[in-house]
């Protein structure tokens, strides 16, 4: 909602300062009020403060009912009367509203609208001519007529409020429909309300008032147990939706949009338990609907809300800043008011805490306690199925021994980008292929191992050069290959000969594995290489393959090794 200009407050005000008093002395003059009975006096004002104070809640609509005693006040003493009594209930709407001083201009623009209501519903009931003593069938009528005109003038107002202030608001939306519907079907009650005051006196207030409050106590549980309900039910399908994720974080951005539609949050902390340095450490972390970075410091066992949530195994619920103010420690934006934070648990151990937050005071009802409970034990089990499933899979297509991809992976890699050239996706496909030199006397001499250590160096080796331009895989025994999407047979070329030049040079460290000392021993090797490129030479994966392995062996090997060889036709 757009702020309003100090301007328009003043506005407001100086329309209040005119209207109100100009209201209260019409309204006098037409009809002052001559007899009154103050127990019926004070307990109409205290039912109608009451009822106020707590609205009917349909749906997650808001509904005051209200009109009925307005009706019986009206009929009872009079215009004047009514209009005390629908100011004074203004005084508990605007409190439930939580209004301040910034806003305060509120109660001079409810204030005068209540005022022209009254005043038109109340004029149009004079004009008619009908008396509260004429027979029921014609005070009814006029009654429905008067209750109409209330409703229908509060929400052309409401309609120009917002028009005024800039937001959407449909004039005939589900909410103002059952305004109408309630309202109208209060009339009768109204009426009822008045005989009876006439009959019994104030006595009336209490036959009619109480179970009155009661239907309307029992509407606010049977919502509550119903957004229950509907939590649960969304719940259960995002649950669903957590299992089918397979990347740890497909599962946390999911799980963050979802809760987002559950639950009115500004800011998620997702922090997982490190058991080995004991302590929570940031997994996910969403600001204001953004993804921002993890890089905050780690949270202590029973430091700050988070921590305790931790070391206590029970959930914490914040309605607003003072609550929490004294508890915290590190990081926490200012702006924050409510918190709710849980544990989240699998097996009965916390293995992560969630904390959500928002700007709003009272923003988390009780019951999403446990619906987060349920939600993070979903949450739980994704992402410990999301990183077995991705730690099978980098088993499945690395190898154990460098890291690298294996060949299997590499396989699928390479038809995929040459589908990709094929399609015009890609202008060219280079490839690499490494082949240790007289690896076979590295082993005789120093032993397997040493031999293995050898090729993990190598692999880093590969890594620190190409791991940014290509996709390096071990191809098997001393054989390593690099593929190079949109790298020419030339650029190839220069990156092949910067590997053998900087492993010509390098020095390897190895513990000599056949000794019984295992002492420390300087070792050095030499590589060939054989590069091919695609569609340059070939219009097939496998002979993009066979074409640097071709290269390789008559080019660099048979040529006296340490080489690299590209092939050509
Ligand atoms: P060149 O390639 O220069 O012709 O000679 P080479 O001795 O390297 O010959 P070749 O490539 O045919 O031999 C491969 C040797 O690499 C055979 C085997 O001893 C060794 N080797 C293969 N895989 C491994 C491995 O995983 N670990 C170790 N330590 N050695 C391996
Ligand atoms: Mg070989
Ligand atoms: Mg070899």
């Amino acid at each position: 909602m757009k702020d309003v200009s100090v301007k328009v407050k003043w506005v407001l005000w100086i329309m209040w300062g005119v209207i109100f008093p100009a209201g209260l002395y019409f309204a006098y003059q037409i009809d002052p009020i001559e007899r009154f009975d103050w127990q019926i006096v004070l307990s109409l004002i205290v039912l109608a403060v009451i009822s106020a104070y707590f609205p009917f809640k349909v749906d997650n609509s808001t509904i005051f009912i209200i009109h009925w005693i307005n009706l019986a006040a009206f009929l009872m003493y009079g215009l004047l009367y009514e209009i005390i009594l629908m100011q004074l209930v203004l005084i508990p709407l605007l409190i439930r509203s939580k209004m301040t001083w910034r806003t305060l201009y509120r109660f001079a623009l409810n204030s005068t609208m209540f005022m022209i209501i009254s005043l038109i519903a109340g004029t149009v009931f004079y004009a008619t001519g009908v008396t509260p003593d004429d027979p029921v069938l014609a005070v009814t009528a006029v009654s429905a007529v008067y209750i109409f005109i209330h409703i229908f003038v509060n929400h052309i107002y409401l309609y120009s409020f917002h028009w005024f202030v800039g937001n959407r608001y449909s004039f005939w939306s589900y909410d103002t429909k059952l305004d109408y519907v309630a309202t109208m079907l209060s009339m009768p009650f109204g009426l009822a309300y008045f005989y009876l005051l006439i009959t019994i006196g104030a006595g009336a207030t209490f036959l009619l008032g109480i179970p009155f409050l009661a239907i309307s106590m029992i509407l606010r549980l049977y919502n509550t147990s119903e957004r229950v309900n509907t939590d649960l039910a969304k719940s259960a399908q995002i649950g669903h939706q957590l299992a089918e994720r397979l990347k740890v974080n497909e599962v946390l951005d999911l799980f963050t949009n979802k809760l987002s539609d559950l639950m009115p949050i500004d800011y998620l902390y997702i922090l997982d338990v490190e058991t080995q340095n004991n302590q929570l450490v940031l997994l996910r972390r969403m600001e204001n609907g953004k993804i921002e970075s993890n890089n905050l410091s780690p949270v202590r066992l029973g430091e700050g809300i988070a921590g305790k949530v931790w070391a206590s195994g029970k959930a914490k619920l914040y309605s607003k800043k003072s609550e929490w103010n004294e508890e915290v420690e590190g990081y926490i934006p200012s702006d924050i008011e409510s918190i709710i934070c849980v544990p989240i648990q699998r097996n009965k151990k916390t293995v992560a805490v969630l904390m959500a937050a928002s700007k709003k005071k009272n923003a988390f009802g009780a019951h999403l306690i446990a619906i987060l409970e349920i939600l993070c034990s979903y949450l739980a089990v994704a992402i410990q199925n999301a990183r077995n499933h991705q730690r099978t899979v980098k088993q499945s297509e690395r190898c154990a021994l460098t890291g690298l991809y294996n060949f299997r992976y590499f396989d699928e890699k390479l038809n995929e980008e040459f589908e990709a050239l094929q399609r015009g996706k890609l202008n060219v496909l280079s490839l690499i292929l490494l082949d240790i030199d007289h690896f076979k006397s590295i082993n005789d001499t120093y032993g397997h191992q040493s031999g293995n250590d050898l090729l993990l160096e190598l692999a880093n080796m590969l890594v620190e050069i190409a791991g940014e331009v290509g996709v390096i895989a071990r191809y098997g025994g001393e054989e390593f290959v690099i593929l190079l999407s949109d790298i020419s047979k030339e650029e190839a070329k220069m990156i092949s000969e910067k590997i053998r030049r900087e492993v010509e040079n390098k020095v390897f460290e190895i513990r000599h594995d056949l000794s019984k000392k295992r002492e420390k021993l300087n070792v050095k090797f030499t590589v060939s290489i054989g590069v091919s490129s695609a569609p340059g030479d070939t219009d097939s994966a496998k002979s993009l393959l066979r074409n640097a392995d071709r290269a390789l062996y008559i080019g660099a090997k048979q040529k006296g090794r340490n080489k690299v060889a590209t092939y050509s036709k």
